[in-house]
């Protein structure tokens, strides 16, 4: 596979754009090679700029379900430009969106949309903060929640102190109100609920982890969250900007029987254009301004472009779409396991409905990030490449997941089996 114009659009990048990208993890930087430059996509495939073409398992990070330019969706956008791309004022587009995500959060009664996962997550924590009038937060190690300041915090300081920054730029008084615990451990929250929980705003989870790999949680786990939350009166946040629309069954809150008090949303509800949101009962919610004294405003918020693709997107997601995208997971997990198998398991497929992950190494897939081994990225940056030069693309990085969309058929699913074999065929003759 030849790429020369993408490796002379990368050089050219780099005099211009930060490491020639806008967002690191695109730079290829765990991985071999130089990023890819696209220059379209329709459905499950993606073109570069060299005439190459990829069956898409990052389906840009998990907005497209319904895969690249889907027709009824791009129908809708345009439709709806031709009226204008931004008012600055409300239109019925923002109803019919909150409509739509109120009929799967069915906790919601108000809904605010923002731009960003990001900024979803970074107000809601405003208005948990707000609305408690407290501080103090916690988060777990191996939970991404965007670039928030406050949540950009790793443990490694042990359980009785505060959280380190994971990134220069963000002050000690800001990392100071993060309290950090592993995933999977009752008894740590339930100690800095014991030293803090009078000052405790939220607890912020991603119920389904899904960016340091795919780390399942046990219900028992979730539930022991939401009755400390109660008993301290902190409110429950779940981030499910991943996980939001991915299951028929609602939301990951519904699934696992756990109600979170605010939950952030993202990717998948604005359908490929930038849209966040978050949402909560309607007490929690009046706090917010115009209503309410919590702050939050956005010049592009609820964007009639980004509502349309958000309303389309979530119109497709029928029973049979959520029925189709788990016969499609089934069928990669039926025939995925057998391969790694074959090889002794060099990896495990871990999948929940269309969300899946590769865990590095033959033991079970852990639930926390401190037990995914530490050389992840070295048999997976060679996967990785191997399956780029055979036409199909997984994430650049050991820790991001793979999504299946509505588009993916079977012969794209077990294509990419059959070019894993081989690839894992070639790297032991290596
Ligand atoms: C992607 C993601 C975010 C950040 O969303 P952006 O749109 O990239 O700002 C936040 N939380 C979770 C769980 C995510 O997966």
């Amino acid at each position: 596979m030849q790429r020369t114009k993408s490796n002379s659009l990368h050089s050219e990048a780099l005099h211009h754009l930060v490491g020639g990208v806008n967002s690191p993890v695109r730079a290829f930087k765990s991985v071999h090679g130089n990023p890819i430059y696209f220059d379209k996509a329709s459905g499950a495939i993606v073109t570069d700029v060299d005439g190459n073409e990829y069956v898409d398992f990052v389906q840009s990070w998990g907005p497209l379900v319904h895969g690249h330019s889907h027709p009824k969706i791009i129908d809708l956008v345009y439709q709806k430009m031709q009226n204008g791309t931004s008012f600055g004022a409300p239109h019925i587009g923002e109803i019919e969106l909150a409509k739509r995500v109120k009929q799967r959060f069915t906790f919601m009664d108000k809904v605010r949309f923002v731009s960003s996962g990001t900024e979803a997550v970074m107000s809601a924590v405003r208005l948990a903060r707000g609305y408690t009038g407290r501080d103090l937060l916690i988060k777990f190690e191996g939970c991404y929640h965007g670039h928030v300041d406050s949540l950009m915090v790793n443990s490694g300081s042990g359980l009785a102190t505060f959280g380190i920054a994971s990134s220069p730029g963000i002050p000690k008084d800001t990392v100071a109100t993060t309290l950090v615990a592993p995933l999977d451990d009752e008894e740590a929250v339930e100690f800095l609920f014991k030293e803090h929980g009078e000052d405790i705003a939220a607890v912020v989870i991603e119920p389904l982890p899904a960016n340091n790999g795919l780390l399942v949680q046990r219900h028992e786990y979730l539930a022991k969250l939401r009755s400390l939350c109660d008993e301290h009166g902190s409110l429950l946040i779940f981030d499910e900007v991943i996980s939001g629309f991915r299951f028929k069954d609602g939301s990951y809150g519904d699934m696992s029987g756990v109600t979170p008090d605010i939950t952030a949303l993202g990717k998948v509800i604005g359908g490929g254009l930038p849209v966040g949101a978050y949402g909560a009962r309607s007490e929690i919610m009046e706090s917010l301004s115009p209503l309410g004294p919590v702050y939050q405003a956005g010049t592009l918020s609820g964007n009639p472009l980004a509502m349309a693709a958000g309303i389309m997107t979530l119109d497709l997601l029928d029973e049979q779409a959520y029925d189709r995208l788990e016969e499609l997971g089934q069928l990669l997990q039926v025939n995925v396991e057998p391969i790694l198998e074959k090889h002794g398991n060099p990896m495990r497929l871990v999948r929940r409905g269309s969300l899946f992950w590769f865990s590095p190494g033959s033991d079970n897939p852990p639930p926390r990030a401190d037990q995914i081994p530490s050389n992840a990225g070295v048999l997976y940056s060679d996967v990785h490449k191997g399956l780029l030069e055979k036409g199909y693309m997984l994430a650049p990085s050991a820790y991001e997941i793979g999504f299946i969309a509505t588009v993916h058929d079977e012969e794209h699913i077990l294509g990419m089996v059959h070019a894993l074999d081989e690839v894992l065929t070639e790297l032991e003759v290596k």
